[in-house]
């Protein structure tokens, strides 16, 4: 007997099979084809945020859960005792021109306003050996950026303590 029947065990399935367990609900999980066999068995894992500028609920929502995902996969990382890889490293962007340099500044002003700050939009001189190379000399770093290796397919065992099954149909 369970309360909720996640279909889907990829990144959403799981994490909200996981939130939900938390809260108390019997879960179960059912992939015909395992944890992690369509988008999020992939290798990329850029979480990154919406430029700071024609604002609204929706990159506002966004930005809270990438603000949130730190507790959120220390807590996965705790209880499954497997590392997802989640590192807040933020983002570095050369600036192409002019153009690209001003509505960077301009990004900058409105990020903070925007995030409120609990997180950064800079323009920094490009310097240094690990610097990209950039035209102006210019380059962005914005701090909200993350970077997760989430191993959808190492990651049943973190779930096995709240989903009742994750059947192979
Ligand atoms: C190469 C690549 C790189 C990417 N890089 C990034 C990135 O850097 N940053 C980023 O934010 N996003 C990235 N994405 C996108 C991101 O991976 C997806 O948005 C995310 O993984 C989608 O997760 P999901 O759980 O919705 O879907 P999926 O991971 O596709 O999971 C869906 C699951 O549902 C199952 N399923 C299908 N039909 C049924 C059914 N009828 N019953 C039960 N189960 C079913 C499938 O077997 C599958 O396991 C990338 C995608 C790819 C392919």
């Amino acid at each position: 007997m369970v309360d909720i029947t996640v279909m889907g065990a990829g990144i959403f399935g799981l994490s909200v099979a996981w939130t939900c367990a938390k809260r108390g609900a019997r879960v179960r999980v059912i992939d015909p084809n395992g944890p992690g066999a369509g988008a999020s068995g992939g290798i990329v894992g850029a979480m990154a945020p919406h430029v700071p500028e024609l604002w609204n609920s929706k990159k506002a929502f966004q930005l809270d859960s990438l603000l949130m995902a730190g507790d959120f996969w220390a807590e996965v990382a705790e209880v499954s005792g497997c590392a997802p890889g989640y590192a807040r490293l933020g983002r570095l962007q050369p600036i192409a021109d002019a153009a690209a340099l001003a509505l960077a500044h301009e990004r900058t002003q409105n990020a903070a306003t925007l995030w409120q700050g609990q997180a950064d939009w800079r323009v920094l001189s490009a310097s240094g050996a690990w610097c990209p190379p950039s035209a102006t000399g210019q380059i962005i770093h914005d701090t909200p950026h993350r970077r997760a290796c989430i191993r959808v397919r190492h990651a049943q065992p973190s779930l096995r303590p709240c989903a009742h099954a994750v059947p192979r149909l």
